[in-house]
This record gives C-alpha cells, structure tokens and sequence, in this order.
C-alpha cells in the first residue's frame, strides 16, 4: 500500500524540508500545497492574526485542511527575545519595517533590524528562544503541541545553513549558531524538531493507523 498523505500547510520550502527531514522515518507522504496544485492566494497572508504560536497554527491547518481535505500538518513558529519583552514572537516573520524589506528583502532585514534593537546589549542579556507550535487537522480531530529551544542572539551573522535567524541565533550555552552547525544537529535540536517530535503520536494514530 502506499504511504497516506500529509499536507503540510507551509509555503516556505525550508520549513517543509526540516519537516520532511525530522519525519523521514515515518511511512507519510508529506506534500507542499503546491504539490496538490493549491495556487498561493492573498487570504493566505491573514491566516496567522492570533497572539499566540498555538492558535496561529491551528488557524493555517484548518485552513488548508478545508482546502484540500486531507490530514494537515501546520507549523507556527518564531523568535522571543527576553531583551525585546518576549518580542518578536508571533510578528517574527514582519519583524523588520516594510521599507527596509524592500532595501534588503525580508530575512536580511529581519536580521539586521534584530541586531539593531539588541544594539549594545550585553552577552548575557541576550537569551532568546525559538518556539515551534504544530498543529494538526483531519475531519475528526484537531491536535496542537508545542516545544522550544533555549539559546542567545549573536552580535553578528555567521554561518550558511538553514535559514531565517539561524545565522544569529547562539544554540544553547554553546558559540555556534544554527547556521554553522550541520543541517543534522539542527534536526535534533530545534524547536520545530522537538515540536514535531510530539506530533508523531498524532500521526501515526490518525494518518498512518487510520489507513
Ligand atoms: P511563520 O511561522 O511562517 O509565521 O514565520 C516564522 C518566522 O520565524 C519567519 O521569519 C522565519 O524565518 C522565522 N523562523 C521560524 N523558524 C525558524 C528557524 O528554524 N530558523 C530561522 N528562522 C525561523
């Protein structure tokens, strides 16, 4: 028989590889919705109106799952600074204002407006987390868990893998970012690694015991 289907309500290609990545043991078929033919639509920029990581993902699963009407895989995700109040968090992705994305493109000046704001901050007041919720949606049942990773913001960008802030986000009490590890480290210790961890049961319940 072959493997069931999974959305995974993402237009992001790295999010959806990270999730291929952690989850490539389990025998599901995990498709981008450009792979079921869904055209990216303007509502799709308001799917994500909530103050919380949790609601936000369960707002895109449930979304996508009335688009397609298969089981669902969402992920909501971002940076919460302790320096910053806990910010960005759920406006990590429109962090920078809309005139510097349009100078550097987003991730570039999401990342030099962060180190603008931590701008002679010291070391140790530095401590941020990455926070990862997954939502899960079928006909029947909703799910959400949720996971982070402890780590401090860099004062400069290093390193070439991954994406986003991984060149500035200092893992645990370690001097390495995300983006300097190998693609492999991250697959075990991210927040969305450790979300996703917690999502297994749900899938392999409802996705792959539901065959
Ligand atoms: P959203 O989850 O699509 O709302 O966007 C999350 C924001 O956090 C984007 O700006 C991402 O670039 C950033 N982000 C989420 N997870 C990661 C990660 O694993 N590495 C780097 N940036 C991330």
């Amino acid at each position: 028989m072959s493997s069931p289907p999974v959305l995974v309500a993402t237009r992001s290609v790295h999010k959806l590889e990270e999730i291929r990545d952690v989850l490539a043991d389990l025998p599901i078929h995990f498709l981008s919705p450009a792979d079921l033919g869904l055209a990216e639509l303007p509502e799709e920029d308001d799917l994500e109106p909530f103050d919380t990581f949790a609601l936000n993902a369960m707002s895109k699963a449930k979304y996508f799952h009335g688009r397609s009407n298969i089981p669902v895989l969402a992920d909501d995700s971002g940076l919460c600074v302790d320096a910053l109040g806990g910010g960005p968090g759920v406006r990590t992705k429109r962090f920078a204002p809309e005139d510097h994305v349009r100078r550097w493109g987003r991730t570039e000046a999401n990342n030099r407006w962060l180190l603008e704001k931590l701008q002679g901050v010291e070391p140790s007041k530095r401590r941020a987390q990455y926070r990862c919720a997954i939502a899960l949606s079928d006909d029947l049942q909703h799910a959400g868990v949720e996971d982070l990773v402890e780590g401090r913001i860099a004062e400069a960008p290093r390193g070439s893998n991954g994406f986003g802030y991984d060149p500035l986000f200092l893992v645990g009490e370690g001097d390495e970012t995300f983006a300097e590890l190998p693609e492999t480290a991250k697959m075990s210790l991210s927040h969305r690694a450790r979300a996703l961890q917690r999502a297994r049961p749900w899938l392999e319940e409802h996705v792959i015991g539901g065959r």
